[in-house]
């Protein structure tokens, strides 16, 4: 599995990205582009939020995708909002 960040153009209220998994991000992506995907990501649409895939790491899963849920700074991890100092994921073995 893959996880994935996306990370929001403009803030929905106060979320500025989404963390998923997916098997195939290229085609769970296309899922939320076309509003059957995650909820948060249909609102986006209804909006006309923009947002974007910012990082994905493959052969991680649901472990890692909740850890980087609940750690609530997602940002810590974006490229987008930090570039050159996104933080790196070392999972614990
Ligand atoms: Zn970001």
């Amino acid at each position: 599995m893959t996880v994935y960040l996306i990370h929001f153009q403009t803030k929905l209220k106060h979320a500025g990205h989404y963390v998923g998994y997916a098997a195939r991000v290229g085609q769970r992506l296309a899922h939320h582009k076309d509003g059957s995907g995650a909820r948060i990501l249909a609102v986006c649409n209804e909006r006309g939020i923009r947002y974007d895939l910012a990082r994905a790491w493959e052969g991680q899963g649901r472990e890692f995708e909740r850890k980087l849920k609940n750690c609530k700074n997602a940002a810590r991890y974006c490229p987008v909002c930090k570039p050159g100092h996104a933080r790196e994921y070392k999972p614990k073995v």
